[in-house]
């Protein structure tokens, strides 16, 4: 079945007490068992619920993975995965990745005895002079977070299945309906369902989605032991968002195409990268292994601190806020908000300067974005 069907059905079959169409929100923690014997079916929500189960399949569906877990929120995701790492591994990081991952480097990955080194994994020389002989997992994230870098999954997947990497990729920006990164070969997507799956900025989640059966108990310890679970309206929220996942991503797409290349002609500005754009250095990689480009666009404008500040507030549509992948349009400043958690050097080595904005482009109608992002560089 194509996407768009899988999207509104998978996981979904009518209620079988009631014929229910819709997938209800199973508001229970414990279910009744037949007999002291019984061991399969449902027991307890921590362990598995029939809304989270639905969402589940659906989802891992999407990613044409096998398996799919969700948690309480992407980064609860992303803290499963130090499950799979022993104290001494390491771990190579693409440079350019989401704050709250450099944070769990940061701070939770000293504690269990895991060390991490960055990389720019544009550069294929750069990857190999990283690997240890402790390395144990390569972590992707692309488009790249804030800049929009894109990174060559195929060849990065092949490079750790031949080193005996562990694959992880953070699939957020691009979603199930750009790639689907487990058919190009890597071991493990993740997904804060709290951006573009969920889709409306009001749930936080998490996910893993992945092939492999060997990966299956661990992570489903994590996820049933750890406890740090999607609820069962969260997850009906998600099936409800993922159901019109590919409409709006054509909107989000066709949107932010026009936006970046209305942006590229501004005079107040300096530099777009949108990985749509002819003069993104990635273009034509991303045209290969995209199937759209997406509705995050970076934009350095001619201007210092102040200016973009004024910038920022003097938008109407676009809310000043964080997060991303919602109908409506935000903007974001990545110096004190996405990377904030960075030291001065750290951002000024990423390319994260003071006069980067960072937009998530909404479908509202376009002419309104552009007309609001026009009276806003006016007062740059
Ligand atoms: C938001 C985000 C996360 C973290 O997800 P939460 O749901 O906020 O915990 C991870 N990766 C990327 C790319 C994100 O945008």
């Amino acid at each position: 079945m194509h996407f768009e069907t899988r999207a509104i059905r998978a996981g979904q079959e009518p209620d079988p007490t009631n014929g229910a169409i819709i997938t209800p929100i199973y508001a229970t923690t414990n279910f009744q068992r037949q007999s002291i014997d019984q061991r399969d079916g449902y027991a307890y929500s921590r362990v598995s619920n029939p809304t989270r189960a639905a969402a589940e399949q659906c989802l891992a569906s999407l990613e044409n993975g096998k398996y799919g877990l969700l948690f309480a929120s992407g980064m609860a995701a992303e803290v499963a995965l130090l499950g799979l790492l022993r104290l001494g591994d390491h771990v190579v990081c693409t440079r350019d990745v989401y704050g709250g991952t450099i944070s769990m480097w940061k701070h939770l990955a000293p504690q269990r005895g895991i060390s991490v080194s960055y990389a720019d994994l544009r550069d294929l020389n750069a990857v190999e002079g990283a690997i240890q002989p402790n390395t144990r997992m390569l972590w992707l994230e692309t488009p790249t977070n804030p800049l929009t870098y894109v990174l060559d999954v195929r060849v990065l997947a092949e490079l750790g299945r031949r080193r005996g990497l562990l694959t992880v990729i953070d699939n957020t920006f691009a979603t199930p309906y750009l790639q689907n990164p487990l058919d190009m070969g890597v071991d493990i997507v993740v997904h804060s369902v709290t951006k573009y799956l969920g889709g409306h900025s009001d749930i936080l989640g998490g996910a893993l989605v992945f092939n492999r059966d060997d990966l299956y108990e661990p992570l489903w310890d994590q996820q049933a032991i750890g406890g740090a679970v999607l609820s069962p309206f969260e997850s009906w929220l998600l099936l409800r968002g993922m159901k019109t996942l590919a409409v709006r991503m054509r909107a989000h797409c066709e949107n932010a195409m026009a936006i970046a290349q209305y942006l590229a002609e501004h005079p107040k500005v300096e530099r777009v990268l949108y990985p749509g754009l002819p003069d993104h250095p990635q273009h034509t990689l991303a045209k290969q292994q995209m199937r759209g480009f997406g509705g995050m666009i970076a934009v350095y404008l001619k201007t210092d601190r102040a200016g973009v500040d004024r910038f920022c507030r003097s938008l109407r549509l676009f809310n000043l806020a964080s997060s991303l992948g919602g109908v409506e349009s935000l903007v974001g400043y990545p110096a004190t908000m996405s990377h904030e958690g960075l030291t001065p050097e750290e951002r000024a080595e990423r390319g994260i300067t003071d006069n980067l904005v960072r937009l998530s482009i909404g479908i509202e109608h376009v002419e309104d974005l552009m007309e609001d992002l026009e009276q806003g560089l006016r007062r740059v």
